[in-house]
């Protein structure tokens, strides 16, 4: 129950009925507020950045934003993409040791098309967890690719693997200062990648076949299941907001990080 004071001091009559005023944060000696846990120093201009790519399965990076990562190649960066899991899940019939090196290997074989470095956290398809130690596990992964960009799953995902992918990358890009700034891609919009909100387009026209062929390496995963059904329409429609042929969209995180553009592209 809210008392007659209160009621008073919450239509806002603060000075006529004084009322304590909220707190206000501690200033900083300058008198600035003090830095927010995405405030970020910016990226040097002109130097080889390094860029790390999260995805809770084999295939999901590249279908997010392969585009956009062999752009980053193309341009002189350093990619790795860095999988939560082997996929050990991912093929129906087979036992979950032999599915993860099938998948393993065309991960590997996927990231030498893109021109980028395959990395695995070690956490295992269909028994995902985000716990106290695998938030440790999973930052020890990640700091080891010293990462300045950061892309990883938009965590409103139909599959719960995403999420996870999604909020370890989080508590891992928090922990990191240097990592600058961080971009949510989407993957198969509408049936896994939910209510997807873009701040930041990449025209992946010209690098748009290497993507597929990145993607065509995940034999086991059946490409025009995956790809023609869901992403080669996904490009097309972000094309048309872009005003380019194939297009792939992040949201961006960050005070920084809402200028269209991402750094080093
Ligand atoms: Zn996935």
């Amino acid at each position: 129950m809210i008392g007659r004071r209160s009621f008073v001091c919450s239509l806002g009559l603060l000075p006529l009925v004084g009322c304590a005023p909220p707190p206000m944060p501690t200033p900083t000696p300058t008198g600035r507020e003090p830095a927010g846990p995405l405030a970020r120093a910016p990226l040097p201009l002109g130097r080889r950045l390094k860029i790390v790519c999260v995805g809770a399965h084999p295939d999901d990076p590249e279908s997010g934003c392969g585009g956009t990562l062999a752009r980053y190649v193309a341009a002189g960066h350093e990619v790795t993409l860095l999988y939560l899991t082997a996929g050990e899940n991912g093929i129906p019939g087979a036992a979950g040791p032999d599915a993860a090196k099938t998948r393993t290997a065309e991960s590997r074989a996927a990231c030498a098309i893109l021109g980028a470095k395959a990395a695995f956290v070690g956490q295992v398809n269909g028994n995902v967890e985000v716990t106290g130690a695998s938030t440790a596990q999973f930052r020890k992964a990640f700091d080891a690719e010293k990462p300045d960009v950061v892309f990883t799953h938009w965590p409103m995902d139909n599959d719960v693997e995403h999420q996870a992918a999604s909020i370890l990358t989080l508590r891992a890009y928090l922990a990191t200062p240097r990592a600058s700034p961080l971009y949510y891609y989407e993957v198969q919009t509408g049936t896994q990648s939910l209510g997807f909100a873009p701040t930041s387009y990449v025209d992946i026209s010209a690098t748009r076949e290497k993507k597929v062929e990145a993607l065509r390496a995940h034999k086991s995963q059946g490409f025009e299941g995956i790809y023609e059904r869901h992403h080669e329409k996904m490009e097309a429609f972000r094309g048309r907001e872009l005003g380019v042929a194939a297009a792939e969209a992040f949201a961006a995180l960050g005070p920084d990080a809402r200028s269209g553009s991402l750094p080093g592209l």
